[in-house]
Order: C-alpha cells, then structure tokens, then sequence
C-alpha cells in the first residue's frame, strides 16, 4: 500500500464546472464573461511572445513588480500590500497552508463556494460551515470566532448578494483569526471590503481576473493585506507561479479600467433585464451583485430543468446541496444567449 495521507485517501475532491470541448453549445455555467478581454491585454500578450518567442526562454519575475506596482497603484496601497496570483484559488490554498494546521478550524458560509473546504481538507483543518438567515445575515456566529481562517464570499457565489461593509467590520471584530473577505465577483456591485483591510489587520481581501476582467484562461488573481500576511503568502507559493504572459496580461487589464467598466456595465444591465424576465415566468431571482442570478423555477426542481437546457445545449449550473437544489445558477452570457435561454425557460416552464 502506498502511503497515502488518510484526508486524501477519504476525500472526494472538488468538481469545477464542465467545459465541453465541443462547439455548440451554450455556455452559462462558469461565470465567465461573455466579452473578451481588453484589446491592450492581447497588444501586450503578442508583444511578450513578439521576436519568435525569445523572452519565453528567461524565467518570468518571481516578485511580479510591475503587476503589483500596477495593483498598489489601483487600490491606494503600497505594494509590500499586495501578491499576485495564479487565480485566486491560489491565494485561497495558500491562506490555509499559512494560517491553519492540522486539526485546527478553518469556517465559511454555506452556501458559498465550497472549494474552501476541499482546501481545508487537504490540509487536514476542520471544518465549520455557518448558515444564512432569511436576510442574509450568518446565522448562529459567535460573539468571538476563534477559528483561524473564516472565509466571507461577496458578493455571495452562487446567491448572488453582498454583505454590507458594516456587517463585515462587525464581523472582523467577531473574529480572531483571519476574515478573508473572497470578492471574485465584487466589480459587479457597488462596494467593497477594500478599504477595510488599512482598518483591520485581520482583514485579508481575496480578488480574480477570471470574471470581471475576462481572464479565466491566464489564471490571475490578487490578494490585498497587511505586509506580515503577504510575506508569508510569498514565502509559501512556488517562486514561479505566474507565466510571463500572465505578468504582463495581469498589467495591462488593470490599467485599462475605462474597458472594465465599459463590459461590467453591459453585464450588469442585461443581469438586471433578464433577472426580470425570468422573474416574469413565475421563478423567483435574488437580486444579484454578481455576473449570474441564482433562479429558482416555480415547482423548486433546479435538476428538471437544468436537464431540460442540457438538451439543448445550455449549460448552467445546477448544485446538488440541499440548500441549492431547488435552483440554478444561471451565468450572464451575451444578449443573444440570453435571449436564448429566456426561449427555452419559456418553453421548459
Ligand atoms: N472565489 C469564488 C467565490 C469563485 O466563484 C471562484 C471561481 N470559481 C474563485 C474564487 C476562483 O477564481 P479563480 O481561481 O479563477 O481566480
């Protein structure tokens, strides 16, 4: 018998959403965008590989500098503030190998996004997961958490609302571990925890390029917080996990927020008309700060009916927890898929 660790043996292990690898088919299950990525992020894609690949022989920056030049710059901080990332599940793997040994508490909402508690299994943490109230709020939070990591998804992955900032600062103080505030979807929405990480120094604010900036393909993501948390971050990650594309991709998005703003804005108004839509065949939709609502069709069957689109080749997803199954998580595509979409939910009933 091999050695294995006996959490990895007993671990199912996480599952994304599928990527069909043929053409056809309607693809609203990832939260991607549905627009491309800053032209100035190609320019400076073709320009890194430009001279038949040359600067692909030399490693790429092991401190990414100019990224988190660029990152300091965007949010206010110095940039001893700031680690990039080879997507954001990065920095969530790497904020459990930093904070949370074997056998110690690692916490998150359910429902969120349940890579964290893969995460923690790896490392052998356990797990505490906390519910939601009726409006949104955790229910049964202690007075004082003392777990070392809890992680607060807002907006909410796959329900779609934020907390508030003065929840989250009431929350800061709760806790006397970490509160990773995880805002993969927060360019969607008004606000963010961002300027709370200078307030609290248990703040540690978790951001991606895969869905706002249209990068899910560079695999990008940041982290901001205090000095002491992101030298351990530095300590801990492979010294070369981001690629000279991604480098110089991850520049040029974040410098181009005139383009961000321009796609985020068409994403958020079609959210809006077509969370309304489907609100118009009797689903209920929770108003969502996100690039997806969270639909839940009359007879509160999400499997029936995302069986119904999978035969017409759309993809949504569909989430077995208890607390989910009787919706779907519907990503927001482009006018004509939505269109689409909203065809076949009429006809599907
Ligand atoms: N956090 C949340 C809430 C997410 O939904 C995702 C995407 N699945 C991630 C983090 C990870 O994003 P990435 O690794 O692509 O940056």
């Amino acid at each position: 018998m091999l050695p294995l660790r006996k959490n990895i043996a007993e671990m199912a292990g996480y599952v994304p959403g599928f990527q069909p690898q043929e053409e056809g088919w309607i693809k609203l299950n990832t939260n991607e965008n549905p627009y491309p990525p800053s032209p100035k992020v190609v320019e400076a894609i073709l320009a890194e590989v430009g001279n038949n690949g040359e600067n692909l022989r030399k490693y790429p920056d092991a401190a990414s500098r100019q990224a988190r030049a660029a990152a300091a710059e965007l949010y206010g901080v110095d940039p001893s503030w700031v680690i990039m990332a080879n997507g954001s599940d990065e920095l969530l793997n790497n904020l459990i190998r930093a904070f949370a040994g074997e056998g110690e508490e690692v916490a998150y909402v359910s429902p969120s996004y349940s890579y964290y508690g893969t995460l923690a299994e790896i490392q052998g943490a356990r797990i505490r997961t906390f519910g939601l109230t009726e409006d949104f709020r955790l229910a049964d939070f202690p007075e004082q958490y003392e777990g070392k990591l809890f992680f607060l998804t807002s907006p909410n992955a796959p329900l779609g609302f934020s907390f508030e900032n003065a929840y989250i600062e009431e929350l800061a103080q709760r806790c006397t571990g970490v509160l990773v505030v995880d805002e993969a979807y927060v360019d969607f929405t008004d606000g963010s925890a961002m300027e709370l990480v200078k307030q609290f120094e248990n703040i540690v604010v978790t951001r991606t390029f895969s869905k706002s900036y249209s990068l899910a393909g560079m695999r990008l993501g940041l982290a901001v917080a205090r000095p002491e948390v992101i030298a351990a971050l530095d300590k801990i990650r492979d010294h070369y996990h981001l690629d000279r594309l991604a480098l110089v991709a991850a520049c040029a998005a974040l410098k181009d927020q005139e383009y961000l703003e321009s796609t985020v804005g068409r994403v958020c108004n079609l959210r809006d008309c077509f969370s309304n839509d489907v609100r118009n065949l009797g689903y209920r939709v929770i108003p969502s700060h996100a690039n997806f609502i969270f639909a839940s069709p009359p007879d509160g069957d999400g499997k029936r009916v995302y069986e119904a689109l999978y035969q017409r080749k759309i993809l949504v997803r569909y989430l077995t927890d208890p607390l989910l199954k009787h919706g779907l998580r519907i990503s927001i595509g482009t006018k004509e898929e939505m269109d689409r979409i909203l065809v076949a939910l009429t006809e599907i009933g």
